[in-house]
């Protein structure tokens, strides 16, 4: 049971098709294969051509990484294959697109490889804006890992912390909006702190963050005050946290011009949409993709749609579960604009899970809908309060269990 009513019930209602027309099937493109676009490639396979292009055999989630990093599940259970996406007859393309010409509606793979398409959907998930942290580069993600796009390595945060000198000191830097998920970096210091209390109870953490607020902040705060008491701190803008510097050689992060020393460090850079996105011209100034809030068709390029954490769609938040209420969305559009399906009202659903001790849970949820300016707008909206009853923490503990279940059941089957 989730915060609101029928949630997953009401995103993952079967889409009743019509008959597809007695013609050569359209091509659908899908590049990505997270959860916003093996959705919507599989909620399209019965009906049109469908390749989704994803260089990785493998999906390892993002979300309900912290949960490993915390040691609460192996790290081989964020591993999900593709042959659940390939039995609803998409075809995948295991290589890496590096273009798009909406003009010509192609789009280029790694090897020169070509695929036209009628209708294509970006879900390439985000990538880090190399040059927005000073110091900062992706070559140091071996000494500094971020784990923060698909494919990073949660598992070096957790071999890190356990490494730490006693009394050492853990530092998070941590994303200025808007950003991927915004309550989990504060979940995974969380779960570092879970780490550190059961194997280094004398070390600290230390959190440099940008914003001067920051998701579900009461909650974390009276979290932390109740099972790590005096472990953590935070610096934000009012000490110079938006004028920060790292050093990786030196394991240094330098606020407002003072070093901190530091053992061990997780950077959350500063992020944007994926390269393919930029490379098809979907992307505006801010570095993320406009698309309008009915089927998230692009408001730049024709017969592109942009589902996930790579759109700017409003209010919904940066989560896998808005990336697959988005790729239900775009897949019943496009279904539609090739007269393949009836028009669905679009209605989206996002639930963000935090963990901050051993069964201990909040979260926050909230259904979307179109609203006068086009952009998605909040219709329901419920989080967890501060001071709760236990009882109320462990049940959100195992809703997150059976929601992550279910969620990589529906998208990887
Ligand atoms: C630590 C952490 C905790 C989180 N917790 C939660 C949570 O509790 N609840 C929640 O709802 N969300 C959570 N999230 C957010 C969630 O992970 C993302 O919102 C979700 O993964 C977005 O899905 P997506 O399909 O847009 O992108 P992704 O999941 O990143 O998938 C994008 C896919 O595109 C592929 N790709 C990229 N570029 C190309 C290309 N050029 N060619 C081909 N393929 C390409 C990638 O390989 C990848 O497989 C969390 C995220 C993090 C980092």
């Amino acid at each position: 049971m989730g915060l609101l009513p029928a949630a997953g019930a009401a995103l993952f209602a079967p889409a009743v098709f019509a008959p597809a027309l007695a013609q050569a099937r359209p091509k659908v493109v899908v590049i990505g294969g997270g959860p916003g676009g093996a959705i919507a490639a599989r909620r399209m396979a019965s009906l049109c051509d469908v390749t989704l292009v994803e260089p990785n055999p493998v999906y390892r989630s993002c979300f309900f990484s912290n949960l490993a990093i915390g040691g609460f599940l192996p790290f081989e259970a964020l591993a999900h294959g593709y042959e659940g996406v390939r039995a609803t007859g998409v075809t995948l393309a295991p290589l890496r697109a590096l273009g798009v010409d909406p003009a010509a509606r192609t789009v280029t793979l790694e090897g020169g490889v070509t695929l036209p398409y009628d209708r294509l959907v970006l879900a390439p998930g985000i990538a880090y804006r190399d040059e927005a942290l000073p110091g900062w580069s992706p070559a140091d993600e071996a000494v500094i890992p971020s784990a923060y796009v698909t494919g990073g390595d949660p598992r070096a945060i957790r071999d890190q912390v356990l490494a730490m000198p006693e009394g050492g000191t853990w530092c998070l830097v941590a994303p200025p909006d808007p950003s991927r998920c915004p309550p989990a970096p504060y979940e995974r210091v969380s779960m570092v702190a879970h780490l550190l209390k059961t194997h280094n109870p004398s070390a600290k953490i230390l959190i440099v963050d940008p914003k001067p607020r920051y998701a579900s902040q009461a909650l974390f705060e009276e979290g932390w005050q109740a099972h790590y008491t005096g472990m953590i701190d935070r610096l934000g803008p009012d000490f110079g946290a938006d004028n920060i510097e790292i050093r990786p050689g030196e394991m240094q992060v330098i606020v407002d011009g003072a070093p901190e020393d530091v053992d061990a460090c997780n950077v959350i850079p500063p992020q944007r949409a994926a390269d393919i996105c930029v490379a098809a011209g979907v992307t505006d100034d801010t570095g993320w993709a406009p698309v309008e809030a009915t089927g998230m068709a692009s408001t730049l390029q024709p017969d592109i749609h942009v589902v996930g954490d790579a759109a700017s769609t409003g209010a919904i938040p940066k989560a896998a579960s808005a990336a697959a209420s988005e790729g239900e969305a775009a897949a019943a559009a496009i279904l539609h604009a090739l007269d393949l399906a009836p028009e669905r009202a679009a209605l989206y659903r996002s639930a963000c899970w935090s963990s901050i001790a051993a069964q201990d849970a909040v979260a926050e949820e909230g259904a979307y809908a179109p609203g006068p300016d086009g952009r998605l707008a909040a219709v329901e909206h419920a989080i967890s309060q501060t001071g709760e009853d236990p009882r109320t923490r462990r049940a959100n503990w195992d809703d997150a269990f059976a929601w992550y279940a279910d969620l990589t059941a529906e998208v990887f089957g």
